[in-house]
């Protein structure tokens, strides 16, 4: 069967575009807004976390003004993500600001990635501001083994948001990284779960990124196992359908949902990516895996109009490395970058 159900209209031709060296059209910016966060997933933070200083951070002003910018010079997707994006005080006002550029057609897309936990005060508000679809991430269905990952949240707070999502009309699609020993035994679960309340599923690879308390070589599964043992249960078809981000999707015949895999590990995809990424204090990562980084906060602030800021930009996309290279092994004890995914967003 051939599926083209792509939630969003296909790709207009913008009027400016950005493309790396590599040929890469850049079309889609990633934004954490707070490197804080209401939980303390194990995979992604320390308990005591350090975060960054309040006073380095960017007004909600100045950060609507970066990403307006980068929708100025081609971006069509804009996701908002964190830390929790939604513990970020009036981060609303970013929303409603940003969904001009939906009413003018310049932006395809305004999404979210959440915990959840924020949603059933939020996602009336996110639905009437231009959002259309979110990613909840969700790693178990399980309330005590919720609690042992997340350390500080409730399976319920996050149940209720989802419950929230769908009465505000909001498409759902469930993040879950894939722990060993945690939720590998769930994932027929998880799957049969978001399936059954028309959500899509997609599973993630955990990533080497930024020091946490524990050991990441007893957290990694590569999905290869995973999908391995759907196979034993489930019929998968691999269709064509994209989101915009990493995610290789399958069709699930039993449940008729989607499948998707994000393999950062198992197979690179860098090949095609088309992202960039900004931080809460201004900082543009070209790549989620590297260092090489740009500083967009000095050109911002250096005057009012954009154009230092655009020559920045310019400058930032034109150094996008190739990819990324992650080894999670016993022999590798060192993360491949030293900032954590709540920094960098994900
Ligand atoms: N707090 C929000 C949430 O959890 O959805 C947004 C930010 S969180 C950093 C974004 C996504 O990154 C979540 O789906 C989370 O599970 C995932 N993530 C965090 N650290 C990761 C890591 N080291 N490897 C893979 N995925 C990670
Ligand atoms: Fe917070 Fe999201 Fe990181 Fe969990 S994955 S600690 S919810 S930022």
């Amino acid at each position: 069967m051939t599926e083209i159900t792509a939630p969003v209209p296909p790709t207009r031709q913008s009027p400016a575009s950005m493309i790396d060296p590599f040929g890469r059209h850049v079309s889609y910016l990633r934004v954490s807004v707070t490197d804080r966060c209401d939980f303390r997933c194990v995979y992604c933070m320390s308990e005591h976390m350090t975060f960054l200083p309040k006073k380095d951070l960017l007004s909600l002003e100045e950060l609507d003004r970066l990403c307006s910018a980068f929708v100025a010079k081609g971006v069509q997707k804009l996701r908002i993500t964190g830390g929790e994006p939604l513990v970020r005080k009036n981060i609303l006002w970013l929303f409603q600001r940003l969904g001009r550029h939906l009413e003018t057609g310049a932006l395809e897309e305004l999404t979210l990635t959440t915990n959840g936990s924020q949603l059933p005060k939020y996602a009336a508000d996110l639905k009437a501001a231009g959002v259309r679809r979110i990613n909840v991430s969700l790693d178990t269905l399980d309330e005590a083994k919720f609690r042992a990952v997340t350390r500080w949240g409730e399976l319920g707070a996050v149940m209720k948001g989802l419950d929230a999502a769908d009465k505000a009309g909001l498409a759902v699609k469930i993040n879950a990284v894939a722990l060993k020993g945690v939720n590998e035994d769930e994932i027929e679960d998880l799957l049969r779960f978001a399936h059954g309340r028309g959500y899509d599923l997609t599973l993630i690879e955990t990533m080497p990124l930024g020091d946490i308390d524990g050991d990441r070589t007893d957290q990694y599964l590569p999905l290869s196992v995973v999908r391995g043992r759907l196979l034993d249960r489930f019929s998968m078809d691999d269709i064509p359908y994209k989101t915009g981000g990493p995610a290789r999707y399958v069709r699930i015949k039993e449940t008729g949902g989607r499948l998707g895999f994000i393999t950062p590990m198992t197979h690179n995809f860098c090949e095609s990516c088309n992202r960039v990424r900004l931080t809460c204090t201004g900082t543009l990562y070209m790549c989620l895996g590297q260092d090489d980084a740009a500083d967009l906060r000095g050109p911002l602030r250096a005057s009012a109009d954009d154009a230092l800021l655009s020559a920045a930009i310019d400058a930032a996309i034109s150094r996008k490395p190739k990819g990324h290279d992650f080894v999670i092994d016993r022999r590798t004890k060192r993360p491949a970058v030293q900032r954590h995914m709540s920094v960098t967003g994900g």
